[in-house]
């Protein structure tokens, strides 16, 4: 079984000196790529050095690019210049993560869409996938996407947690769906289990979002309380039951699907 993690925060300064551990503990598990995920312009230079550091082979880790919406209200005019340039490396697979997020509203409103659009035209510009946050704004960025979704390769919203409504827009817009260990949480989770069942083969993938969001699901838990891609096993299992598909057919074709949408080397 091979299988691709999509969404790593690897740069966590939790992970800092366990690099080495997490990743032979992945691949032992079968996750042999992972994209790591950039959330500011610095952490992704840091996500990029790090893929750069540990796989020479440039096999096995990618890395995203882009402004997190936490962070929208530090973009600035250079922001799309210094983005570009990572954006051109060619170890950066998308841009991103970039959104919106009405949930916690850490940065005002609309300096999170203008930093959104910037990003998106950057994706236009150089025909790249794109990594998208989304949390209680939906609308919001389903108006903005309306706009950009002709001109985009691709885009997929990452550690998708709405509802049926959200779910059905995104995919009308031909969007793919991260779904995360999110789905393993009895206590805010479950509205996923019926609706992963509707995401069309081809348009789903898998993330650990390590170190965050620890599948509840897990047995037995780890002492560090920290998740980790090997452990994307685990939503592998919840979501192929909830799919009524195997294990083994799951992880083909959503691995398929990421590497196709990221552009990854084949594993031999
Ligand atoms: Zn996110």
């Amino acid at each position: 079984m091979q299988l691709i993690d999509i969404g790593v925060n690897l740069t966590n300064p939790s992970f800092a000196e366990k690099h080495l551990a997490i990743l032979e503990r992945a691949e032992a598990a079968g996750v042999l790529q992972m994209m790591v995920t950039g959330t500011s312009l610095q952490g992704s230079e840091e996500a990029l050095a790090l893929c750069l550091q540990l796989d020479e082979s440039a096999q096995r880790l990618f890395s995203t690019a882009g402004v997190h919406p936490h962070d929208a209200s530090h973009w600035n005019a250079d922001s799309s210049r210094q983005l570009r340039a990572l954006l051109e490396q060619p170890r950066v697979r998308a841009v991103g993560e970039c959104g919106l997020d009405f949930n916690r509203d850490f940065s005002p409103r609309p300096l999170q869409e203008k930093a959104l659009e910037a990003q998106l035209a950057l994706a236009v510009e150089l025909q790249m996938p794109v990594f998208l946050h989304e949390r209680d704004a939906s609308e919001r960025l389903l108006a903005i996407l309306k706009d950009y979704r002709d001109h985009l390769p691709a885009a997929v919203v990452h550690c998708f947690t709405g509802e049926r409504e959200a779910l059905f827009s995104y995919l009308d817009l031909d969007l793919h769906i991260g779904i995360t260990g999110w789905i393993c949480d009895e206590r805010r989770g479950t509205h996923l289990h019926p609706l992963v069942a509707s995401i069309p083969r081809g348009r789903l993938m898998l993330e650990s979002d390590a170190p965050y969001l620890l599948p509840r699901t897990l047995r037995p838990k780890p002492k560090s309380g920290r998740n980790e891609p090997a452990f994307l096993t685990e939503v592998v299992r919840e979501v192929a039951l909830h799919r009524g598909e195997s294990i083994e057919d799951l992880a083909a074709h959503t691995t398929a699907c990421a590497r196709a949408f990221f552009n990854l080397p084949a594993i031999v």
